[in-house]
């Protein structure tokens, strides 16, 4: 009781943030609190990990907004958020030396490089007397948890998730501490902080992130609007509208469950009890919480199996005849390959950090089969440039599309990116609003302005090759090419 008033008289115990930014369900967090200990809240910035990867640009981007807004949360309680910067293992011990902690917790990751760091970031501290707790804050069920009846990893989704929901029910969401009994750092502790600026996240010289500023709110306050405005407006329809790129249809929760400003386990009940009290179609529900489930199953892959962004999944594609065109992958990053859709997917991404599903599926497609590009540079571009970018669903996605992934689309099939553009954006207003020099091109043309009439062309503006390109590739031609190549493949396996 008397400690409890006087907590400095107590060693602290330190809640070591990463992918989890957030004071809500959090269960590092809570651990803490009911701890009885004073708490320090830390987050650590390695730059450039020994294992693992750096995050991407935009990526850098959310970090930077996502800090300062704990921070902030942080204050609101009394405290703050001590930032420090430098490979993790190194720092965490020294700064749990600095002040003489009890305690280190923290919500677990799951790729290969950040379980090894974390296991042995916790022998070391171990070894020095230091406790180490560990929670699942980032998933509805832990990876190894589900498995086969033979006790085996799953291969393929639908299976996967029946065996994943069969008899379990996520744990509900806790609340977030209405306080915090902060711990005050002694000096030598104070001078390893560092300040938010010096971690350098943000651009400058160019600062291209206008984009991302006006389509984001980011922390956990953003995150709670994001969720709210998706439970009134959008998931009553989700099963049909998250189709269509060009409309307001899917949740947009992704970049904030990636940083964990929001925890898959509030959605997921807030989802069910907006379905319940607003009577909304169970397969606008389920639909909406498949989505979720694929998630769940990237983390199992991940988990489980080699470097997902490095290495084929089905290795059988490492003979893959990929072709090196540099300046066909530029066409593809820019948005200049002269499909429209393919274009106005590419450009969404450079302006907001994010791309439609759909668009994602049709772009990915494009680059692989169409370009014949190795699937590894598209899952790189989307690192470096999604404000989402995941260390399970980003490669995961792209060995899906690409054909070599677990239960993955058949390489054989292969979008054709004007009748996708027809199909899912019918009156073109996706290309419209990403590609406005052909905004002026009535609706039977605007994914193929190629086929226009010249008095066609010349009434919207369009100069092909001039104001907007040519096709960088004939699609039968580059729809037969890939087929050739996959073949080749099948007869060299
Ligand atoms: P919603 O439709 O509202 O879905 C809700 C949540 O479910 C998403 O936020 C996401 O966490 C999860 N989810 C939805 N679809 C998928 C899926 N196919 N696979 C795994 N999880 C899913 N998602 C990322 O979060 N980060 C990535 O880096 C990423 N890269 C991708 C790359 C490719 C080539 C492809 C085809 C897909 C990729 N996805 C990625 C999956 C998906 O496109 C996005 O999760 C989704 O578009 C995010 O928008 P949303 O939050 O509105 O999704």
């Amino acid at each position: 009781m008397t400690e409890r008033r006087q907590p400095q008289l107590r060693r602290p115990i330190i809640v070591w943030f990463r992918d989890d930014q957030r004071l809500a369900d959090n269960p590092a967090l809570s651990h803490a609190v009911s701890s009885g200990c004073p708490v320090v809240c830390v987050y650590v910035y390695d730059a450039e990990p020994r294992h693992g990867r750096s995050l991407g640009a935009a990526a850098r981007w959310w970090l930077h907004e996502s800090l300062r807004e704990l921070d902030r949360a942080l204050r609101s309680l009394g405290g703050s958020l001590v930032l420090l910067s430098g490979a993790e293992r190194e720092t965490i011990e020294a700064f749990a030396s600095a002040v003489e902690a009890v305690e280190v917790c923290w919500n677990r990751r799951y790729s290969a490089a950040q379980r090894q760091t974390d296991a042995s970031i916790k022998s070391a501290l171990e070894a020095k007397g230091v406790l180490v707790s560990t929670f699942n804050g980032h998933l509805l069920r832990e990876p190894w948890k589900v498995t086969t009846r033979e006790g085996q990893p799953f291969q393929v989704f639908g299976a996967y998730w029946r065996a994943a929901r069969l008899g379990f029910s996520p744990e509900p969401p806790q609340p977030a501490p209405d306080g915090l009994p902060f711990y005050s750092l002694p000096e030598r502790a104070r001078t390893l902080a560092v300040d938010l600026i010096d971690l350098k996240l943000q651009p400058h010289a160019p600062d291209w992130a206008a984009g991302l500023r006006e389509t984001w709110t980011c922390g956990e306050n953003g995150a709670q609007q994001q969720l709210q405005h998706f439970l009134a407006h959008v998931l009553d329809g989700y099963a049909a509208s998250r189709d269509a790129p060009a409309h307001d249809g899917t949740s947009k929760l992704s970049p904030y469950l990636r940083f964990g400003n929001i925890s898959v386990r509030q959605i997921w009940y807030a989802a069910l009890a907006t379905a319940q009290s607003e009577s909304i179609p169970g397969e606008h529900l389920h639909r909406f919480q498949d989505e979720l489930g694929w998630r769940e199953f990237s983390y199992h892959l991940l988990f489980h199996f080699p470097p997902l962004h490095e290495v084929n999944f089905r290795r059988q594609f490492d003979a893959m005849p990929w072709r090196h065109d540099a300046q066909a992958l530029r066409a593809w990053q820019r948005g200049k390959t002269g499909y429209p859709v393919v274009d106005a997917g590419m450009r969404e991404l450079w302006r907001t950090g994010w791309m439609h599903n759909r668009a994602r599926m049709v772009v990915a497609s494009f680059l692989i089969k169409h370009l014949l590009i190795d699937w590894r540079e598209g899952e790189s571009w989307f690192w470096d440039t999604l404000v989402d970018a995941d260390e399970a669903n980003n490669p995961a996605g792209w060995q899906w599309v690409a054909g070599s992934g677990a239960d993955a689309a058949p390489y054989f099939r292969i979008f054709n990116p004007v009748l996708q553009g027809q199909k899912f954006d019918a009156r073109g207003d996706y290309v419209r609003r990403w590609v406005p020099e052909l905004s002026r091109l009535p609706d039977v043309s605007i994914h193929a302005p190629w086929l226009a009439a010249p008095a066609q062309l010349e009434a919207a503006s369009v100069r092909l090759g001039e104001t907007y390109p040519f096709p960088v590739v004939d699609h039968p031609q580059a729809r037969m090419r890939a087929l050739a190549a996959f073949d080749a493949l099948r007869g060299g396996a």
